[in-house]
């Protein structure tokens, strides 16, 4: 074993190599440097544990595909074949071309960012948004932070800090990732007050929790899953009832947030913001980049009092929204307001797309692949990011069979996700399938090829 260690090259040596070279040049030699003594050591763990000694060759090869590993773009595009809409770990909401644009630009060179051009003094990045905001939501006031989970956060350190806030067993939810509304509660400083139980809710049960110390009633929008049965939760309105009776503001975190009605589209109707603010709650939040399809952003709309403490509160400015996020959500909402929303935000685009369509689309990629292992079926398609919980869309996939590149369904998608582009499909009843509607027109070219590449490659899994 010692003689193993000894025949490894030296890094000196790996680094005088042509292609190694061709890597410092792109890169640096420190980072090279680098690298290749994390090759070296790894080499040499495997010959201590009984391995063979890679050649020089060998290690150059490792070097360079460590080197591709660590430093390729990251995140790397990938084409969404899954038929989710609002893929939580694909990035969720793609943004509109003038989104894109907004935010480039916002990014290219200086900008107004919190400069007032008018008197040349200090102004408000929010003063490009919530003027907006309150004109399509019909609110009084907005604020804009850097996701959902800090709004709410904020909303209730302004609100309620050391104080109640009441909450229906019924909307003691987690939306993921760790986000459990009762220990943001906690986070918040506020206590949570449970009223009701977990199928039903009244009215009446958080007026009887109100006390000298109760801050706010919140309200949480079951935005994942469903209760079916036995249940019953108030109105807004009843809500909003209870609220002004006792003083105290009605919070809603409406999640997703839409602007626009999905019942058009059959499904179930997602609570829109514009309903929470006529409905009169004091304060509602939702995301960008669930159903308004825009970029990652908290917002929060509604009393003017109440804004106006929330941005005040120190952990505003830890929260506050980036200048790209910012300008391209600004685009994103003009598009509501231009009447352009379906035709010009990706989401949008692909929730309307009708199942002919799609069946359309996805003959032609059919006739386009040629191979008889491919085919067309009815399927369905979801909205996902924690948005519409059981509800579908129909649409048609193009099923792979996978037997005829004589591997399993699973391998077939292993090497789909292995193109150079990387594409992320289904798994369903044995086949591949891809659902067109999640697939923007730009990447068909590159889905297609990995189809045709993924499919004939022969190379065992
Ligand atoms: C998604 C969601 C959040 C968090 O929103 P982010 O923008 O992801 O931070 C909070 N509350 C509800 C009800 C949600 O559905």
């Amino acid at each position: 074993m010692p003689n193993d260690f000894r025949s490894l090259p030296s890094v000196d040596l790996v680094l005088s190599q042509e292609p190694v070279l061709a890597l410092v040049q792109s890169y640096s030699r420190t980072a090279m440097l680098q690298l290749v003594r994390q090759q070296l050591d790894e080499a040499r763990r495997t010959i201590a544990q009984g391995g063979d000694p890679p050649t020089l060759s060998q290690v150059v090869a490792q070097v360079q595909r460590r080197a591709e590993r660590a430093w390729q773009e990251a995140p790397r595009p990938v084409i969404n074949a899954t038929g989710v809409v609002l893929h939580t770990n694909l990035g969720r909401a793609p943004i509109s071309k003038a989104a894109i644009q907004a935010a480039a630009n916002a990014a290219k060179g200086y900008s107004n960012l919190e400069l007032d051009l008018d008197d040349g003094k200090r102004g408000s990045r929010q003063a490009h948004i919530s003027e907006l905001l309150c004109q399509l939501t019909g609110a009084e006031a907005a604020l804009v932070v850097n996701n959902n989970a800090s709004a709410v956060m904020l909303g209730l350190a302004a609100i309620a800090q050391g104080k109640e806030v009441i909450v229906s067993r019924g909307e003691e939810v987690e939306i993921g990732g760790g986000f459990r509304i009762p220990d943001v509660l906690a986070q918040s400083g506020a206590t949570l007050v449970e009223v009701g139980t977990t199928n039903r809710t009244n009215a009446s049960d958080y007026e009887a929790a109100v006390t000298d110390n109760t801050a706010a009633l919140l309200r949480v929008h079951a935005s994942n899953f469903k209760v079916l049965g036995f249940t019953h939760a108030p109105t807004t309105e009843e809500l909003v009832d209870v609220g002004k009776r006792r003083k105290l503001p009605v919070l809603y975190d409406l999640g997703s947030g839409c602007l626009l009605d999905t019942a058009q589209y059959g499904m179930a109707h997602e609570p829109t913001v514009q309903e929470s603010i006529a409905a009169g709650c004091d304060l509602s939040f939702f995301s960008g980049d669930k159903l308004l399809g825009g970029p990652q952003a908290g917002i929060i709309v509604g009393k003017r009092d109440l804004i106006a403490r929330i941005a005040r509160h120190p952990l505003a400015r830890a929260m506050r929204i980036d200048k790209m996020s910012l300008a391209a959500l600004r685009v994103t909402l003009l598009h509501y307001l231009k009447d352009e929303a379906v035709t010009a935000i990706p989401v949008w685009q692909m929730i309307s797309a009708s199942p002919e369509t799609i069946r359309r689309r996805a003959a032609r990629w059919r006739t386009a692949l040629g191979n008889p292992c491919v085919s067309l079926q009815k399927g369905e398609s979801t909205i996902g990011g924690g948005s519409l919980p059981g509800e579908t869309l129909p649409t048609w996939l193009l099923a792979l069979d996978p037997s005829a590149s004589s591997c399993s369904a699973d391998a077939l998608a292993q090497r789909l996700r292995e193109a150079d582009i990387p594409v992320i499909a289904r798994i369903q009843d044995n086949r591949v399938v891809l659902d067109p509607r999640t697939v923007l027109p730009q990447e068909e070219k590159a889905l297609l090829k990995a189809v045709r590449e993924a499919m004939e490659s022969k190379r065992t899994p």
